[in-house]
């Protein structure tokens, strides 16, 4: 018996008879989550090198995250931005701070206009919105293997052919170019683009990064047309990469930052958050019932604390560095090419990589793809040292058997 009452197969039985389809399935039911810990229902364990898709960089059950939870649910879980509150006044100080030493000022100001949601795609879709307002332009250039959500407005914006066909006509106004092509951004920027949105690590299209003279070109075409430049920072953000935000590796210096995932330590949450000088929204022009929640902000800063006090981004370039370092060095027959920055990896296989997906669960490591040849490996921040060693020595011998 589970804790929710239910036999193994009565889990499967019921997910599978009313699940929607849409998202995939592992054959393991996962009912605890202890640091870079996964605990199935059977008590066989995961490193969980996925961060639980992406989120989790302070791992699960961060005693300190916890007991902001804890304490803010006495309090008060919800209220929406129709007035104000204590935990999200304190927040939006503190990510504001964050995001001004990390990003600067350009001359839009910096970065202090915060749209807080629930989750990622919200986060573009507010950014994408505010474009549009802000420009009265409403087109949006984005990148071939982009991946920015699944709503409306964030799926157009994604790449994948298989994401948007099913859903077609999406929004119009919007074109993909490939990343680090320079005259093909140029080509596509008009004078009716409101914005550019770019991932500076393209997490879900395989780990592809964003050169940093690509990057300056970009801002600059930007500049000089009037579109906005608008980083997605939710997979990247918050130490992921080796710095707090993946653009501080290429010197981005974006008009709007999209966050989530690791945002909320856990508890759902987004934001998208613009530079000073572009004003804000029209009264009612956009909001949600949960965003800016005061059990999210709490949670959120306590993640920040944390980041911040054990210096968990350096500590993801240093073991990151180390296990892209093995990893290239390995001479695995199966591997093309080992691509990433910090914990964020991915590793190009000459095959596909669900068989190799399986086998590391069947051993006790859960990755993830990143198309379809691509194995990514996120693990928390926090992640133990030898915990880390462990996976790198069992892929290893996958990839070598493999
Ligand atoms: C996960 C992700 C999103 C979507 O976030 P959700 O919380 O799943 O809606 C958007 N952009 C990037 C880069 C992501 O990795």
């Amino acid at each position: 018996m589970t804790e929710a009452g239910l036999r193994a197969d009565e889990v499967v039985r019921l997910e599978d008879l009313h699940g929607s389809g849409g998202v995939g399935r592992r054959p393991v039911t996962i009912v605890r989550g202890d640091g870079a810990r996964l605990f199935d229902d059977a008590g066989h364990e995961y490193l969980d090198l996925a961060s639980a898709h992406g989120w989790a960089n302070l791992g699960h059950g961060h005693p300190e995250i916890l007991e902001a939870i804890h304490a803010q649910t006495d309090r008060l879980i919800a209220h929406t931005e129709s007035s104000y509150n204590d935990q999200r006044a304190a927040w939006f100080g503190e990510l504001a701070a964050v995001l001004r030493e990390a990003f600067g000022e350009n001359d839009h100001g910096v970065l202090s206009r915060i749209s807080p949601s629930n989750s990622g795609t919200e986060a573009v879709e507010a950014a994408l919105k505010f474009a549009r307002v802000s420009t009265g332009r409403s087109g949006v250039v984005a990148f071939t293997r982009a991946f920015h959500g699944r709503t409306f407005g964030a799926l157009s914006a994604t790449a994948t052919a298989r994401y948007r066909a099913p859903f077609e006509p999406l929004v119009p106004g919007f074109t993909h170019v490939p990343l680090n092509d320079l005259a093909a951004l140029d080509g596509a920027i008009s004078d009716t683009t409101a914005a550019v949105l770019v991932e500076i690590v393209q997490g879900e299209g395989g780990v592809h990064e964003a050169q940093a003279d690509f990057v300056a070109g970009a801002q600059r075409l930007c500049r000089e047309r009037g579109a906005l430049f608008i980083v997605d920072e939710i997979q990247t953000g918050f130490g992921r990469t080796g710095r707090w935000f993946a653009s501080q590796w290429v010197d981005a210096k974006p008009d709007i930052v999209t966050l989530g995932k690791a945002l909320g330590g856990g508890i759902p949450m987004g934001a998208a958050v613009w530079r000073d000088r572009l004003g804000g929204f029209e009264v009612g022009a956009h909001g949600s019932t949960f965003g800016g929640n005061p059990l999210a902000c709490a949670a959120s800063r306590a993640m920040l604390r944390v980041l911040r006090r054990d210096d968990l981004p350096a500590r993801a370039d240093r073991l990151g560095a180390r296990l892209l370092g093995r990893l290239r060095t390995s001479g695995a027959p199966g591997v093309r090419e080992v691509r990433g920055r910090g914990l964020m990896i991915g590793i190009e296989l000459k095959q596909a990589a669900t068989p190799v997906l399986k086998a590391l669960t069947a051993r006790g490591v859960w990755a993830l793809p990143a198309g379809r040849t691509v194995l990514r490996l996120m693990p928390p921040l926090t992640i133990d040292e030898p915990d880390l060693d462990r996976a790198g020595d069992i892929l290893l011998e996958i990839l070598h058997d493999g």
